[in-house]
């Protein structure tokens, strides 16, 4: 089973015809030159090992997704155990960015304690790290979901299995149950060295921590989007595509490509130039340079230079 890259009128037929569409959301669907190509996998990568025959626009909406609505319009994010403080991405940075990605509500429920609850636990027999099974968590998390809640994701640094002859799993969902479980712990350089040795307890360097930082943000945008419904994605270079490990996930982009972007739009409903807007401001704040400067020649495409212009400057001087 070998991947073949789509071909340009494979992903334009994956967009789906936008000509009933609003002008700038018809802009922000073309990719121009924004978007790269989906690279062929190499031994050992996802698409290597899984076969995905992707989800264009069409087949989303007929496989009639959950959609956030008055009722159930707000993301939960739920820590679940520790997260010491200065080698972790903090929670209320996580919240921030999801506010901006999903343009949703987002709020942090109270954190789980892991030992007032039955989870159970094992050590890996590789890393010699504790692990907790992740169908446990979900069962937890489906007793508990609020009722205004679109989904529920739990977040960790515990690192996780989803079943005992797996060796682990960066994160497990029940779509139509609302709730996710992701975890973090492999995110830190340090879990693969030194187990608990001095450098596993100290700070971590600045370069360290916006590494961390950047794949929490990627996991979280890329799990979320599989709440609303959003399968891999084998179109363009997308946060949507599958990962099998931690240099694939660093490959892939922030961003969703535009079969992606529009199948969150028809769920979300947002303004895709607000959102971009906020995005920009959000990652300058952070100091992602990368995502900033993407964002911004997105807008550039989407817009009339000097409306592009306006959001661009509005938004760094706050
Ligand atoms: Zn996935
Ligand atoms: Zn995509």
């Amino acid at each position: 089973m070998i991947f073949k890259p789509p071909t340009v009128a494979e992903k334009i037929r994956a967009i789906g015809d936008t000509s009933g569409l609003p002008e700038v959301l018809r802009k922000a669907l073309e990719p121009g030159d924004d978007f790269e190509p989906i690279s062929s996998p190499k031994p050992g990568d996802w698409l290597a090992e899984h076969h995905e025959s992707g989800q264009s626009f069409d087949e989303f909406l007929r496989s009639k997704p959950n959609r956030p609505d008055k009722k159930r319009g707000k993301i939960y994010l739920q820590p679940l155990g520790e997260f010491p403080k200065g080698k972790i991405p903090l929670v209320q940075t996580l919240k921030e960015f999801a506010t901006v990605y999903f343009f949703m509500p987002v709020d942090v429920l109270p954190s789980l304690v892991l030992s007032e609850h039955n989870i159970t636990t094992r050590i890996n027999q590789f890393t010699r790290n504790q692990q907790i099974l992740a169908g446990d968590v979900l069962a937890i998390l489906q007793k508990n979901v609020p009722a205004d809640a679109f989904c529920v994701l739990a977040i960790t640094m515990e690192d996780l299995y989803p079943a005992p002859s797996w060796n682990f799993v960066f994160g497990q969902a029940l779509l139509r149950g609302r709730v996710g479980v992701y975890s973090f712990a492999r995110y830190d350089p340090a879990f693969y060295g030194e187990k608990r040795g001095k450098d596993y307890e100290g700070p971590r360097s600045a370069g360290t921590q916006k590494l961390i930082l950047r794949r929490s943000y990627k996991i979280l945008a890329h799990e979320t989007g599989h709440m609303f419904g959003l399968t891999h994605c084998i179109y363009f270079d997308c946060v949507l595509n599958g990962s099998n490990h931690l240099a694939e996930s660093d490959a892939r982009p922030s961003h969703l490509c535009p079969v992606c972007l529009r199948k969150l739009q028809h769920s979300i409903g947002f303004d895709v130039v607000s959102r971009y807007g906020n995005l920009l401001h959000f990652y300058k704040k952070v100091g992602f340079d990368d995502e900033a400067k993407w964002v911004t020649k997105r807008l550039k495409w989407i817009l009339p230079a000097e409306a592009a212009r306006a959001i661009i400057e509005e938004k760094s001087t706050d």
